[in-house]
């Protein structure tokens, strides 16, 4: 069962991500469905509902991403973690390129890997939000 975010910390959480998915950037005021507080390292991997470990991610980034942590980096079939928003800088690990996200690093690939984050269905709407300059 999923351990209950206090809202004070998930006010936090949104408050310091600027209301944007913290893995795609998806606009909070873009989405369907309301962005979620995701731990980073999972509970069942040791994580804790903290702040340090907490990260705003959209309903599909926070589906995606599950329980996982890491995966096989598709270029060198090494185990990879995943980006961590809350160590690491978005724009040293990747760049949108048209309405690509593009990996700059192997925690990158995997990210966009496991997050799925240039299906077709999310490249199109990244497209609209391009276009419409909602995002970025
Ligand atoms: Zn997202």
């Amino acid at each position: 069962m999923a351990t209950p975010i206090p809202s004070d910390l998930r006010r936090l959480v949104a408050e310091r991500a600027r209301y944007r998915c913290e893995y795609c950037l998806l606009p909070q005021t873009m989405a369907l469905h309301r962005h979620e507080p995701d731990h980073i390292v999972p509970i069942q991997h040791g994580g804790v509902t903290e702040a340090i470990n907490l990260a705003l991610a959209c309903l599909r980034c926070n589906r995606y991403k599950g329980p996982n942590v890491g995966s096989f980096d598709p270029l060198t079939g090494l185990l990879v973690p995943l980006f961590h928003p809350r160590l690491q800088s978005w724009d040293q690990h990747f760049h949108v390129v048209g309405a690509e996200i593009r990996p700059l690093t192997p925690e990158g690939r995997v990210t966009v890997l496991v997050l799925r984050l240039n299906d077709p269905d999310r490249l199109a709407e990244r497209q609209r939000l391009i276009e419409a300059r909602l995002y970025w």
